[in-house]
């Protein structure tokens, strides 16, 4: 028998498209809690006013908005979950995690014989799958294209695609899902927190899931953020599906949401964590105290930053989010991208490739909100680069964070 040593997880910079940087007030209150068991009052009115405080966040007054314990695909799990077999899909991939909804959406949609037919890959006849190229967005014309010619119960599709890097055309899929009758179902696990949108604006979509980890920068495995338009809790409320845990309407329970109203208080469904709960309420506090608008602003203007360092390095940025950069590396660095993140992860300073082709530096700035955090990101980065032959100008780098942040260029 082997007793190992007690694990030491080292300091990292969490440079990546997620995990995002988790604030040390939301590390306090998680070691803070507590050994409150999941009925203790404290516990429940917690979750209430989380899920209070979700419906800010997420700018919706839909009733059912709570939290899924578990990582963004946990969330996604629980909005996929009224997709039942044999019904017809519309789904627009553009990189890796849209990629990964469509395989969770062929399971869901596949009929018993389909999923048989190839139990890890189904291919269902209802299901139509429209790829867009890495590195591009979808596009409004291509969803009304595809939803004119199919016309199906849902359509689905990331908000932004993590992996590439882009932003897809929200108002475009709205539009279009209640042009044709669709019910909209959108991974928004990248965009919320980080950028300034409200899903109430967007009514052609009747599900919406996200994560712990990327905006709302609450790693300590705690709750998916999810939120279903009463339509959508009429549809499954319809057809049923097959799971207890993850079944939206249970669910929600907890969270003091029982037959389609608010309660003062939840009942069981399954045994909360009352540290995650305690975590995941001042993420949301944090979130509130410095709004969602102002985070979205410094976004923008940290990532321009960012992008700008990195174009005076000779990089090719080909992303438009802005927690996150996905960039092209010089010509003749070409091919050493996966070299290039591994020396910089060994080192701590955890960048991150692409996961699917082709292949492409992601460097992230989620809770990374400061002039400093953003010029040691760019130093890293540029001496990474530099141990790997590449040759630039350190001066347009520092021209460019000086012009940025209105620092006086120093006399040459
Ligand atoms: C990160 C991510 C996911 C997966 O989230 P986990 O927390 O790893 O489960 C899904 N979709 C998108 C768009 C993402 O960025």
């Amino acid at each position: 028998m082997t007793i190992h040593p007690q694990l030491d997880i080292p300091e990292t910079i969490a440079a990546g498209p997620g995990p995002g940087n988790t604030d040390a007030r939301v590390l306090a209150r998680f070691a803070g809690a507590g050994l409150a068991d999941h009925m203790h009052p404290a516990v429940l009115r917690g979750m209430v006013q989380c899920k209070e405080m979700l419906r800010t966040v997420m700018g919706t007054k839909n009733i059912h908005t709570f939290g899924v314990a578990g990582t963004g695909w946990s969330g996604l799990d629980v909005m996929f979950s009224a997709v039942m077999p044999g019904d017809t899909v519309v789904m627009f991939v553009n990189g890796t995690f849209s990629g990964i909804d469509g395989l969770t959406v062929c399971m869901k949609a596949a009929t018993a014989d389909e999923l048989a037919a190839n139990p890890m890959d189904p291919q269902p006849a209802s299901v139509t799958i429209v790829n867009v190229p890495h590195g591009q967005s979808v596009t409004g014309e291509v969803v009304e294209k595809a939803l004119a010619e199919h016309k199906p119960k849902w359509a689905a599709m990331a908000h932004w695609e993590t992996g590439s890097g882009r932003v897809n055309d929200i108002k475009g899929f709205s539009d279009a899902c209640e042009k044709h009758g669709a019910m909209g179902l959108v991974d928004a696990v990248s965009s919320l927190g980080v950028e300034d949108f409200r899903i109430d604006d967007y009514p052609g979509v009747h599900g919406w899931a996200s994560c712990p980890q990327k905006g709302i920068c609450c790693l300590p495995l705690t709750y998916a953020p999810v939120s279903f338009t009463d339509r959508y809790i009429a549809e499954l409320k319809k057809t049923g599906t097959r799971t207890f845990v993850h079944h939206p309407v249970m669910e929600a329970r907890h969270w003091g949401i029982i037959d389609g109203k608010d309660s003062p208080t939840g009942t069981y469904h399954r045994t909360h964590s009352a540290y995650a709960v305690a975590a995941f309420h001042e993420a949301l506090r944090i979130t509130l105290q410095q709004t969602v608008a102002q985070r979205a602003k410094d976004y923008t203007f940290h990532e321009a930053a960012l992008r700008e360092a990195v174009t005076a390095m000779g990089c090719e940025v080909t992303s438009n989010m802005t927690s996150l950069i996905v960039l092209n590396l010089p010509y003749d660095m070409a091919g050493r991208e996966m070299e290039l993140v591994q020396y910089c992860r060994a080192q701590n300073f955890g960048i991150w490739p692409t996961l699917s082709e082709p292949v492409q530096v992601r460097i992230g700035i989620l809770n990374l909100l400061s002039q400093q955090a953003i010029e040691d990101i760019v130093a890293r980065f540029g001496k990474a680069m530099r141990d790997h032959g590449a040759e630039f100008n350190q001066a347009a780098v520092d021209a460019a964070l000086d012009r940025h942040y209105g620092r006086a260029i120093a006399a040459e």
